[in-house]
């Protein structure tokens, strides 16, 4: 006889998360449901890991399940930058924007300044205006509520879902809630920001569904950045575009820049000097100031702030490198160097420069770059290089050896490294310089913005 299927925590867990982001339906016919239901849910936890860009196994793994875990929005999950069935999007350019209810989380202002800015993160890269009302009905009715709040998607209580908003439409088309059962914040990584969680909303509100780039806004996921650092990463740019255009130029005032908010670099600056570029599982990530590019094996590249995805790590790096045999991400920056696995900061990092054998006098690594062939990683001080033996965990003999005694013509310091296809890539200023990767053979000069969309 054919057991009962052991339904436990787990597994109802699983089936909410499906039906409430991946439109898993309930099966009806009692004789085969058992069976149906299992191949659904199997198909169901593919479309989770594709959306997520994890390996579709259709099993419940530790990246699905860790997935899982994380408080998000409540609105199903679709594709890339993506806009609803039907692209459902206002069909003016000026909207209104109502506050029903406040949290007892953040005081009055707070509140108002959150949804301010939060609009305004849209405002500032499309022709849309936004007015508050204080009475009647506003396109974008903002409220908070628990549990059962008036509409067909109750709240579930703390974590979980913190929030979902209607795509445009009349009625309730554009309204954003908020579960009150969570706690917000203004700008704590404490809590939840009701900044970023309000402008992820207003997205949906604006049209947008949710995108499976890691790091945009309109990822489903919460993530912590501190709100005075934030800036629209370009999917999502790319996005509320595509429904509303660019905003003019005519009406763009003059912004003076806030010493507060790091600028964005510039891919086309014909003086960028990358601070580091590294792989990471298949990708190559340029870092500059707080930002970083990464470049996906297709070649579409966005660009984010470093504090986005990697929580924990310093701005305005030295040096990177990745280690695919350990799975481990080095940053470099002064004497310190720090280890990720994927996003997570691996316990006991921070380390000093020691932890790799380099003598004290070294102040910082100014390039990294790991040979999985060989197992050694080459860490560039300027005009010498080291080549530390990640396997055996100490520094080679005969050296620092000068870079040019390697690579030659290479007579300038090295400021970041990486390795691409066979060639080895030094930077020197705004320069590049590509060498074949066994024969060490000079093959040619190029600019830094070389695999940056300009
Ligand atoms: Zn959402
Ligand atoms: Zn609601």
């Amino acid at each position: 006889e054919a057991g009962k299927p052991v339904i436990n925590v787990l597994s109802v867990s699983l089936m909410h998360y499906l039906k409430s982001f991946y439109n898993l339906t309930d099966v009806t016919d009692e004789t085969t449901a058992v069976r149906r239901e299992a191949i659904q849910l199997t198909e169901k936890m593919k479309e989770m890991q594709k959306f997520f860009g994890f390996k579709v196994t259709g099993k419940l793994d530790k990246e699905t399940m860790e997935m899982m875990k994380k408080p998000r929005c409540g609105v199903p999950d679709v594709a890339a930058y993506s806009t609803f069935e039907g692209k459902p999007k206002w069909q003016t350019n000026k909207l209104t924007y109502r506050i029903l209810n406040y949290t007892p989380d953040m005081s009055v202002a707070e509140v108002d300044t959150s949804m301010e800015k939060a609009l305004q993160v849209w405002a500032k890269v499309t022709p849309l205006k936004f007015t508050r009302i204080y009475s009647g009905t506003a396109d974008i009715m903002i409220s908070f509520g628990t549990r059962y709040h008036g509409d067909a998607y109750p709240f579930d209580g703390p974590q979980g879902t913190l929030a979902h908003a209607f795509a445009p439409s009349l009625a309730i088309g554009g309204d954003a809630h908020f579960d009150d059962d969570e706690f917000f914040t203004f700008r704590s990584s404490k809590g939840f920001v009701l900044f970023l969680v309000a402008a992820h909303e207003f997205g949906h509100s604006l049209g947008l569904s949710h995108s499976n780039v890691r790091g945009a806004l309109m990822f489903p996921t919460y993530s912590f950045t501190d709100p005075n650092h934030f800036s629209l990463p370009s999917d999502d740019i790319r996005g509320i575009q595509s429904l509303y255009g660019k905003r003019p130029n005519r009406d763009r005032t003059p912004i003076q820049p806030d010493p507060e908010v790091p600028t964005t670099p510039n891919a086309c600056d014909p003086n960028l000097i990358l601070d580091a570029v590294t792989t990471l599982r298949g990708e190559t990530m340029f870092f500059k100031d707080s930002f970083f590019w990464r470049r996906s094996p297709s070649r579409s590249v966005t660009q984010l702030p470093i504090k986005r995805f990697w929580l924990n790590a310093p701005n305005n790096i030295d040096a990177a490198y990745e280690d695919p045999v350990q799975d481990k991400l080095f940053f470099f920056k002064g004497r310190q160097v720090w280890a990720f696995n994927g996003i997570n900061l691996v316990p006991g990092y921070p380390k000093t420069l020691s932890s790799f054998g380099l003598p004290s006098s070294v102040r910082k690594v100014s390039a990294a770059v790991h040979v999985k062939s060989s197992g050694k990683t080459l860490l560039f001080i300027d005009k010498v290089y080291y080549s530390y033996d990640a396997r055996a965990k100490k520094m080679d003999r005969r050296y620092p050896q000068r870079v040019e005694s390697g690579f030659s013509e290479m007579t300038g310091a090295v400021t970041a490294a990486h390795i691409s296809n066979g060639y080895i890539y030094l930077y020197s200023g705004t320069n590049v310089y590509e060498f074949g990767l066994y024969s060490k053979k000079y093959l040619r000069e190029l600019k830094n913005n070389f695999f940056l969309p300009c």
